[in-house]
């Protein structure tokens, strides 16, 4: 069984095949559709050729099925999914609102692993064991 990501509030599937597909807005923009790889810690991105993404800005993101708020109580720069992994286990995985930022968070309890170059960098305030 493939990994699977979910929308915290209406438990939505947001993976479709390799993407894990969510909207982003960034302020005062229309919000546009972002397809992510699924694999952590790559970081590559797909959306529409009229869009265009600057890297460090910062970008609210969206579940697109029920429209919440994609938000994480760790901290304000990043937004949080849930994954379910091949052995049905639940994780909370937050990741960087932030382009071009490469932190991503897989965590259960007070266990975290990180991805990313960037994942220290949030770290610290998190007061979690880091199992990576
Ligand atoms: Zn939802």
């Amino acid at each position: 069984m493939a990994v699977d990501y979910m929308c915290p509030d209406c438990k939505g599937h947001l993976r479709v095949d390799e993407h894990i597909i969510l909207t982003v807005k960034q302020d005062g923009e229309k919000g546009m559709l972002l397809l992510i790889n699924p694999e952590l810690g790559n970081y590559q991105t797909i959306h529409h050729q009229s869009h265009s993404i600057n890297e460090g800005h910062k970008f609210d993101f969206f579940c697109p099925i029920c429209h919440s708020k994609l938000h994480s109580d760790l901290n304000d720069n990043l937004a949080m999914v849930l994954m379910r992994d091949t052995d049905e286990k639940i994780f909370e995985l937050h990741f960087s609102r932030i382009s071009g930022q490469k932190s991503t968070y897989q965590i259960m309890g007070k266990e975290v692993k990180t991805f990313g170059i960037d994942a220290p960098h949030y770290l610290d305030f998190m007061n979690l064991i880091d199992m990576s």
